[in-house]
């Protein structure tokens, strides 16, 4: 038996957060693996604020309570979102199982969080004390770990809504469909007017958080494709580094050799 209050509006969500001791609770795909029969939680399900897909001149805006289906089939959501999200679990996990919930789990292989950090997304926390707006890249403090107040909600994920198109995305799991990710990858890039006006990249299942390195990614911005294969040994020389995979059931030196690989093929299918 799951025992919880069920807010249909955002301000009645974030005021029983803020007087009762209970757990966030979206699709309960993940908190269902281990259940707490004490625990009082939140469903968010109904929560009208939480679920919308909409955009601003800025941004898509996509509700932390939208399930992964409701992303698959909305005409807003970027193809590189579209097809992360196509490849997590079955269709019966991916009608409950929520963007909200797959970032605030805290893992390195949620496969849409990664997506948000290859994107460089911006979360819009909420308590009834006010809302903040931070990169996906501060949301995190370690494994399982995160910057989210008791009293606070994961309500919106922003993304941008320019410069998305030409994508790279790919995740290696144990088989081709329902595999958790052993390495996922996903980057960005874009030419304006002849240079390279933006590059994003991120690894997930790597370390403890996803791998979002701006600094690296900067030493290709401004250049044009062939000044960038002028300096791409040492962009890959710098990743390299930057690298460090945990060890797990899969070996460090395999989820490297994957990582670089991925990287190079990147750069190659955008001729660098
Ligand atoms: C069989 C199976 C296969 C899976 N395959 C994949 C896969 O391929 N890729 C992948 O990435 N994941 C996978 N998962 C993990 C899981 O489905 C996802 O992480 C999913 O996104 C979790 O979302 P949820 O809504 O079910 O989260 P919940 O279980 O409801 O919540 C997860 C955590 O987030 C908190 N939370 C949820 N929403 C909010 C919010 N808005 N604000 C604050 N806190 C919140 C909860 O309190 C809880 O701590 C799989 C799970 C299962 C069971």
């Amino acid at each position: 038996m799951v025992n919880g209050y069920k807010p249909t509006s955002l301000k009645e969500a974030l005021d029983t957060l803020a007087k009762e001791s209970v757990t966030p609770y979206a699709g309960g795909t993940d908190l269902m693996i281990k259940p707490d029969e004490n625990a009082t939680y939140l469903f968010l399900n109904k929560v009208p604020e939480m679920k919308n897909i909409v955009e601003d001149k800025e941004y898509i805006r996509i509700g932390a309570a939208c399930t992964f289906t409701d992303i698959i089939e909305n005409e807003l959501t970027p193809a590189i979102l579209k097809e992360a999200v196509s490849h997590i679990a079955a269709p019966a996990i991916r009608n409950l199982g929520t963007v909200g919930g797959n970032i605030c789990n805290g893992s390195s292989k949620a496969d849409s969080a990664m997506i948000f950090f290859a994107t460089d997304s911006k979360l819009r926390l909420v308590s009834n004390r006010g809302e903040r707006v931070i990169p996906i890249t501060e949301f995190y403090l370690g494994r399982k770990k995160t910057t989210l107040d008791k009293d606070e909600l994961l309500v919106e994920i922003l993304m941008s809504r320019k410069g998305l198109n030409n994508y790279y995305y790919k995740k290696v799991g144990e088989r081709n469909a329902l595999a958790i990710s052993r390495v996922s990858f996903a980057a960005v890039l874009n030419v304006e007017a002849g240079t390279i006006a933006n590059c994003m990249i991120a690894f997930g299942a790597v370390s403890d958080v996803v791998i979002r390195r701006a600094d690296i990614d900067a030493m290709l911005i401004g250049k044009t494709i062939e000044d960038a294969k002028a300096v791409k040994e040492e962009y890959l020389a710098a990743y390299d580094q930057a690298i460090v995979p945990i060890r797990g059931r899969i070996s460090a030196e395999y989820r490297k050799t994957v990582c670089m690989n991925l990287l190079r093929d990147f750069l190659e299918s955008n001729g660098i």
